[in-house]
């Protein structure tokens, strides 16, 4: 190319050719390929970022393509990092991509961040972060958290203290500018029946744009190390009210908090979010919660009500999904117990059913 592709962002005050050449010798995990991550990581390559790590365990479906920038028609059926994959390199081929077709769990948790700089948020569940921010906090990596839901968003650049960081990156995060983890914001997983997700509430896509421009400003700008440090906010992006929130975080660093101030990673030492074993002889995967966690069946049937056929018994919510089906094309059934227990009904697949079980379910 004649003209220098990064012209434009090494023309910024703060960035410049020097900021240029730390952003291409950065790393960024970025974990979940769905909306958020798709836009994050376009954001990430087109800024040159030089090596992403992009895990995923889904398969790109129709109803992806309203919102997942990445994704085109072509790609319906594969594997989301790979197609993502293929795109980003499509679009810068200096980049270094590595696509990872995994269900992001502890066992696989510690190869995710090895050589990174950065975590940028993908996810769509709970359990599932707070395994990024034990990556975070144990090994001082800052965290861009981001969620939408409907038509709300939600973004923060998470800098843990670095009071329990066990490795060094190429940016340390400086006692200065240290804040608070995402276990002092939210100290425990919601409950599954308060947990709306995209599947159950729609998501408008210009909300994702919004939340992962965020992520991926603080991204640039943390990497290229920027002269000024970024603050400590918490922001919420309404598009019904078209209105900003902002909240003040600098001072919520919780000395409770059993991950940045205690130094306990609960997330990467469980065996997963749930646990999941297949029943002997049935055709179902049973999701076990690391602890019982009372969910308002009433509620859910509610909600699930919506998208298939379901019907409320005294112990239990049963009932298929009309948009989930099993290879034989069937829909797919689940089964909630009062105590959090999920059946999913139609697969054998482990990494499957726990899919399914945040698409629906949430947590
Ligand atoms: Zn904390």
């Amino acid at each position: 190319m004649t003209v220098h592709r990064y012209h434009r962002q090494t023309l910024l005050e703060g960035i410049g050719k020097e900021g240029q050449e730390r952003l291409r010798s950065a790393s960024v995990l970025v974990a979940g390929v769905g909306a958020l991550g798709c836009a994050v990581a376009d954001h990430l390559v087109r800024a040159g970022i030089g090596h992403l790590r992009l895990i995923d365990r889904d398969l790109v479906e129709p109803t992806n393509l309203q919102r997942q920038c990445l994704f085109a028609e072509d790609d319906l059926g594969s594997p989301k990092a790979i197609a993502a994959a293929n795109r980003l390199q499509a679009i810068n081929h200096d980049v270094q991509l590595e696509a990872v077709v995994d269900d992001l769990r502890p066992a696989v948790a510690h190869d995710m961040v090895d050589r990174c700089d950065a975590i940028a948020d993908g996810l769509d569940n709970f359990a599932t972060r707070f395994l990024l921010n034990d990556l975070s906090v144990k090994f001082g990596l800052p965290y861009a958290y981001g969620g939408a839901v409907g038509y709300e968003g939600t973004s923060a650049f998470l800098r843990p203290s670095p009071l329990h960081r066990q490795r060094l990156v190429t940016r340390e995060i400086s006692e200065a500018e240290s804040g608070p983890c995402l276990r002092c914001l939210v100290p425990a997983t919601p409950p599954a029946h308060l947990t709306p997700t995209c599947d159950t509430a729609g998501v408008l896509s210009p909300v994702i744009a919004v939340i992962a421009g965020l992520q991926a400003a603080a991204l640039i700008q943390y990497l290229a190390q920027s002269a000024e440090p970024l603050p400590h906010v918490l922001t919420r992006f309404d598009a019904r009210a078209m209105r900003m929130h902002q909240l003040d975080i600098s001072q919520s660093q919780r000395e409770d908090c059993s991950t940045c101030n205690k130094g306990r990673f609960a997330a990467l030492e469980s065996d997963h979010g749930s646990q999941a074993t297949t029943i002997c002889g049935r055709d179902l995967i049973q999701l076990l919660p690391p602890e019982p966690q009372p969910t308002d069946l009433d509620a859910l049937h509610k909600r699930l009500s919506a998208h298939g056929s379901f019907e409320r018994l005294p112990f239990l919510l049963r009932g298929t999904l009309q948009d989930e089906l099993d290879q034989a094309k069937q829909p797919v059934g689940l089964t909630v117990f009062p105590d959090g227990r999920v059946f999913v009904h139609g697969t054998l697949d482990a990494t499957r059913a726990r899919a399914i079980e945040s698409r629906w379910l949430g947590g």
